[in-house]
């Protein structure tokens, strides 16, 4: 161990709980035991996998209300989206749970033989998670993972270990084996570090900042290591004048602040075309101060605080001048890392709240002329993960929608990431996808073996 870490209640400062932080020599060991454990894991009948996948899911599903109750006091999530969180977990694991019995390679005609290919799990999987989603983020790693056949070891933020801890418990009670599925809490520059250095890990998923994401990259590449990386965003929400004006206004203030901001999807640049700004402001106003921002335990909150006093300066710290404000929301005083949503117009385009991922209950508000505009605006940026389009032109939509640069569009609609369709970010928003029909795929290697049939 590396000492302790105390994990405070986001919306009341108290400290929750004591938890332990995993050593260096710790990480390595587990990953030895996981290392270990893979012979058995790959070997194992595909329906037997399987089924302990299922009962993983059918234990987080009775767990559903505890899992959600953590995240509220851990993490400072509504009480409606953690339950949400859990149930996405379960639900990643059934959709998962199919795979084992459908991993078939190919048959391919070659001359003087037969030719077959094998998906062959790929190892000992890292994943890396970080405080804004503890339990989806972790789901979309492990859930395929195990599916393919590799043992896990998940390393949650350490601001927010307690779910994961607790999805470990509900996996042994499951029957998965002990060294195929292992939390390790610890520091990223300590357990993840491993995770990248160790050469038994063969993959690691990290989801979290572009700047740690891409050190990661560059460690892996040392040895060659696969990695997926789901990394920040800074993405645009697109209103035409040709849109159902009320719906989008009254749904924007959800597309961002929706987890307090702190969500790599949040729509935080919403461009509005300049024959309807004024009209979409008046509407959007109301809206964003409807937002009921609260006791994240309470059923009727629809945001609560941020995640720490130290994320709370370092949102703050992207604010311009307060006339660049045209309007806020509420939030409650007191104790809690508070921070009311935040509109921000007229604004220009070069001010670091716009240009930069602020990850916090800001969003800019910007004009734009026609859709040539609109898509370059939306694409002067690093970042290339989501967005919004709003109009009810259908080819505009298909233009619009082919002609951002982003991996996870919707249009008239805020749609979340869904476990059906692949997930992930053009850009510096990251590397692979996760999720959907293809994502046990990542996490196997192309084994080709031709046998010669020749006399
Ligand atoms: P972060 O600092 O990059 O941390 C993410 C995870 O990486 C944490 O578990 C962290 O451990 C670990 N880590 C930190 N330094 C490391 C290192 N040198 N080697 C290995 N692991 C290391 O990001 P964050 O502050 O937790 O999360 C906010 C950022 O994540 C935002 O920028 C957001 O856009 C991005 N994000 C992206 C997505 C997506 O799907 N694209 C989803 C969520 C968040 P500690 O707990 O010790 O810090
Ligand atoms: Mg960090």
């Amino acid at each position: 161990m590396t000492g302790t870490v105390e994990v405070i209640n986001p919306a009341t400062e108290r400290v929750v709980r004591e938890v332990s932080l995993a050593s260096a020599d710790e990480t390595d060991a587990a990953i030895d035991r996981a290392h270990a454990a893979s012979p058995a894991w790959r070997d194992m009948a595909p329906a037997d996998r399987a089924r302990l996948l299922r009962r993983f899911a059918d234990a987080v599903d009775r767990d559903i209300e505890h899992l959600a109750g953590l995240e509220v006091a851990n993490s400072g999530h509504t009480i409606g989206n953690a339950r949400g969180e859990a149930g996405n977990v379960r639900d990643v694991l059934e959709y998962y749970a199919a795979a084992p019995e459908r991993l078939t390679g190919k048959q391919i005609p070659v001359p003087s033989g037969v030719n077959i290919t094998f998906a062959e799990p790929v190892g000992v999987v890292g994943v890396i998670v970080p405080w804004n989603f503890p339990m989806p983020i972790a789901g979309w790693g492990f859930g395929p993972a195990l599916a393919a056949g590799n043992p896990v070891i998940v390393k949650p933020a350490e601001l927010t270990p307690l779910t994961a801890m607790r999805l470990a418990e509900l996996a042994r009670e499951a029957g998965i084996p002990d060294d195929v599925f292992q939390v390790l809490p610890g520091k990223g520059s300590v357990v993840g570090q491993r995770f990248v250095a160790n050469p038994k890990v063969r993959k690691v998923v990290f989801t979290g900042s572009t700047e740690v994401g891409k050190q990661i990259m560059a460690g892996c590449a040392d040895q060659v290591k696969r990695v997926t990386l789901e990394l920040g965003g800074n993405n645009a929400n697109i209103v035409f004048s040709d849109a159902d004006l009320e719906r989008a206004a009254t749904t924007a203030p959800y597309g961002v602040f929706d987890n307090a901001g702190q969500d790599c999807c949040a729509r935080s640049r919403i461009l509005v075309q300049r024959d309807i700004y004024h009209r979409f402001l008046e509407l959007l106003e109301p809206a964003v101060r409807g937002v009921v921002v609260g006791d994240p335990a309470d059923e009727r909150t629809e945001m609560g605080p941020l995640i720490s006093a130290a994320h709370r300066e370092q949102v703050r710290s992207y604010l311009p001048a307060e006339e660049a404000v045209a309007f806020r929301g509420s939030a409650p005083d007191g104790p809690g890392f508070w921070f009311p949503p935040t509109v921000l117009a007229p604004i220009e385009p070069t001010e670091r709240a716009v240009a930069e991922e602020v990850f916090g209950p800001v969003v800019a508000v910007l004009p734009f002329t026609d859709e040539d505009d609109a898509v370059r605006i939306a694409n002067d940026t690093d970042y290339g993960l989501s967005g919004s389009i709003w109009t009810r032109d259908v080819g505009r939509a298909m233009r619009v929608s082919r002609g951002v640069e982003a991996g996870n569009l919707s249009v008239n609609s805020h749609s979340a990431v869904r476990y059906w369709t692949p997930f992930g970010g053009f850009k510096q928003s990251g590397l692979g996808r996760e999720l959907g029909p293809d994502a046990v795929q990542a996490f196997t290697e192309t084994k080709n073996v031709f046998i010669a049939t020749e006399r």
